[in-house]
């Protein structure tokens, strides 16, 4: 496969993909196979997974001139594995491979104490599903294996969704360990992989805001509202800790459930399951919690999935900013955050400084910070930072 001379400059910046348009001839029959991707000049670039139709042409997987078969794989997971030894503390729930962050194109691992669940998310990647799984017996020894491939972004690779059990049983419920928290997994219903392994370690450091409290003047009933708490990320931290009172607000009916078993599981009475779309809840009980919060947490879904809906993503974020911060008292806390790449810090920053000045209210930045590191930001690939957790201080 030879790359257009622009194909050429945007490889050279170490980005992993090439684009349609940068490769001048495609030839169908080869989607899903590994093809060595040249310049214009003919110098040999390396090889990639190719997709004649996907916009996404060329995933490249080595520079090298080398065999790409099972010991190629096993390295590379194998690598992606040592990484997380070195990141990843105080869980039995992460990420192990982070696709094109990893050197694997299009595959998440993630694990859940014995149990891997797997994405594959190109279409060269899933042809090599029967060889990954292999891999993973030898190496984790793991009870079950879950394909959860019903994700839609796999139609840009021309490939259905699927979910199946490829080696153990169906498994129902995973207990999972977070810091001092357990929590059940829906590894087969779940969102995403079942769980938001992202945003693990912000969950753990929103602790340190509730242990600053008679520093921050606040000394008990400290009140927070966990917006988006899906089965309770946040807020079963938060509640271990003892002396706050937690309304938990999620839309999803199985979500809020699940948080219901979560608070039983850690004998928690100080959470309060809330079932409401966050909009409706904020307007519902503005008057009444008006300045009542002390920590606010708001983490949404991706408003902004594509480019073209920043714009709405910009509304969005400002409405539920803006409310959150009528919320909280003088000196409280909002733990703010975007999983949308497309919505970039700056723009979120600037959505924050129009909510706190429309609500006439004073907000320092005390923190940016990102997803947890068992999902790595590749430099040469803005992509993979999506992100963003900010913390606030509004007065
Ligand atoms: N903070 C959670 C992850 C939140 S993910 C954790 O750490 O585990 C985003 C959550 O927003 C999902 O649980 C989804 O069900 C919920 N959600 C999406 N739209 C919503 C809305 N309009 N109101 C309330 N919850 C919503």
């Amino acid at each position: 496969m030879v790359i257009s001379p622009k194909g050429l400059r945007w490889h050279q910046s170490g980005h992993p993909w090439v684009y349609r348009d940068d490769v001048p001839q495609h030839e169908a029959a080869l989607s899903g196979q590994i093809v060595q991707v040249f310049g214009p000049k003919r110098q040999l670039l390396g090889q990639a997974f190719y997709h004649a139709k996907s916009k996404i042409a060329l995933r490249f997987l080595t520079p090298h001139d080398e065999t790409i078969g099972l010991d190629f794989w096993r390295t590379r997971i194998e690598a992606a594995i040592r990484y997380r030894q070195q990141v990843v503390q105080e869980t039995t729930a992460y990420r192990l491979v982070s696709s094109e962050a990893d050197g694997l194109p299009g595959l998440i691992i993630d694990r859940y104490g014995e149990a891997l669940v797997i994405q594959t998310l190109a279409l060269g990647m899933d042809r090599l599903k029967s060889d990954l799984v292999s891999i993973l017996l030898e190496i984790l020894k793991p009870q079950a294996i879950v394909e959860r491939n019903d994700s839609g972004i796999r139609r840009l690779e021309g490939l259905e969704e699927t979910k199946t059990a490829l080696h153990g049983a169906q498994p129902s419920l995973v207990e999972c360990v977070e810091g001092k928290s357990r929590y059940l997994v829906d590894v087969w219903n779940g969102q995403k992989t079942g769980a938001y392994l992202d945003q693990r370690e912000n969950r753990l450091h929103a602790c340190r805001y509730l242990k600053n409290r008679d520093v921050s003047g606040f000394r008990s009933g400290f009140a927070i509202l966990d917006g988006f708490c899906y089965t309770g990320g946040f807020s079963l931290h938060l509640a271990k800790e003892g002396g706050c009172e937690i309304d938990a607000v999620d839309a999803n009916a199985a979500a809020v459930e699940l948080l219901k078993q979560n608070l039983a599981l850690n004998q928690l009475t100080n959470i309060h399951p809330i079932h409401a779309n966050l909009f409706d809840h904020l307007k519902a009980v503005q008057q009444e919690r008006a300045g009542a919060y002390d920590l606010v947490i708001l983490d949404p879904p991706a408003f902004a999935k594509s480019k073209g809906e920043v714009a709405g993503a910009a509304r969005g974020y400002k409405e539920l900013n803006l409310r959150a911060m009528k919320l909280l008292k003088a000196g409280g806390i909002l733990i703010t955050c975007s999983c949308s790449y497309n919505f970039s810090e700056d723009l979120l920053l600037s959505v924050l400084r129009d909510a706190a000045r429309d609500v006439g209210r004073r907000a320092i930045l005390l923190e940016k910070r990102t997803q947890s590191r068992d999902h790595p930001i590749l430099l040469a690939m803005p992509e993979t930072h999506y992100l963003k957790c900010f913390v606030l201080q509004v007065f």
